[in-house]
């Protein structure tokens, strides 16, 4: 199988030119096993694990752009970890040392699983990726990009270039549930994050419907409904609040968890990060 080992971007570009079904090899922890198993067959590999332009991150003024080579490893650095709380807990989740050194946040949006657990974080942050053909650049909010389960708008010949998140200033929370601690794929997911700038917060359910969710009626409720001031939201509003992320959810039943368990994690996910996010009691 003849393989490209990309040397520079315009070295990946130009190869996916001459071979726009080649298949995009990053960390292959998701390739790989797909490979493995036989459920994939491939003629033409671009190896971009190498591609210096898709190394590393950069902030400018208030927004992050992390290239899309950027593993899990290097998410929980202490840097990342301060400027987006969020991705840094999901990628503390993510398999185990070895697959978050060569797991890259390209392969998870790549593979656009309902259970990539840096998605919900993307999704509340309103991400916008960058992609690149050898003769095009397009930017595309990531709502517009996932759109159904393993399924995305990435055309024969292109690649993600980077990732550009804002950098909020409030606290922020990934939980997950699986059947263990470790090493796990996610059966529910929920993510929280405060922006302090706009009295606003972001949120996004994972792992419970085709592509994550978000609830906006939930998000208008608990905005509207703290006391920013102070940080304080009422016991009844985290009710209510959570009962609307599980309203939002759409889950399925499957071999990890059934739809209802799934709709009662989000209920108790939601309330409970809401409540670290936030002092519960008084309004
Ligand atoms: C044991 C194990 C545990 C795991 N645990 C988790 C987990 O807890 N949570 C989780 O979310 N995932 C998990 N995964 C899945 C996997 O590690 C992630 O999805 C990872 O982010 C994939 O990244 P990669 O660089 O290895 O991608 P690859 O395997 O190299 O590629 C994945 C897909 O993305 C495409 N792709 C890669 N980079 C780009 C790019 N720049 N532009 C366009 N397309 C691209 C590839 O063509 C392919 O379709 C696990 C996998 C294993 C094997």
């Amino acid at each position: 199988m003849p393989v490209t080992v990309a040397r520079s971007l315009d070295h990946a570009l130009a190869a996916l030119e001459e071979f726009p079904e080649a298949l995009i090899l990053a960390g292959g922890t998701d390739v790989m096993v797909q490979i493995n198993k036989g459920a994939v067959s491939v003629d033409q590999v671009v190896a971009i694990g190498r591609v210096p332009e898709l190394q590393g991150w950069r902030r400018e003024g208030d927004w992050l752009h992390l290239g899309a080579a950027v593993t899990y490893s290097e998410m929980m650095g202490e840097e990342l970890s301060s400027l987006v709380p969020a991705l840094a807990q999901a990628s503390r989740t993510v398999g185990s040392p070895q697959i978050r050194n060569a797991g890259t946040i390209g392969g998870n949006l790549g593979t656009s699983s309902p259970a990539g657990d840096t998605l919900p974080v993307l999704f509340a942050l309103d991400a916008v990726l960058t992609i690149r053909s050898s003769t095009e650049l397009r930017e595309v909010p990531i709502s517009q990009f996932v759109v159904g389960v393993k399924s995305n708008t990435l055309q024969p010949g292109e690649l993600i270039e980077k990732i550009s998140v804002p950098v909020l200033e409030g606290p922020q929370e990934f939980c997950k549930i699986g059947p263990r601690n470790a090493m796990v794929i996610s059966v529910a997911s929920f993510t929280l994050l405060a922006d302090q700038k706009e009295n606003r917060v972001r949120s996004c359910l994972g792992t419970v419907g085709p592509v994550p969710i978000r609830s906006m009626e939930a998000e208008d409720l608990l905005s509207n409904s703290v006391n920013w001031g102070e940080n304080t939201v009422s016991s009844e509003v985290l009710d209510a609040f959570s009962s609307l992320c599980a309203d939002a959810a759409k889950p399925i039943d499957d071999h990890r968890g059934s739809a209802v368990y799934r709709r009662h994690a989000i209920k108790v996910l939601s309330r409970r990060a809401a409540s670290r996010i936030f002092i519960e009691g008084k309004s």
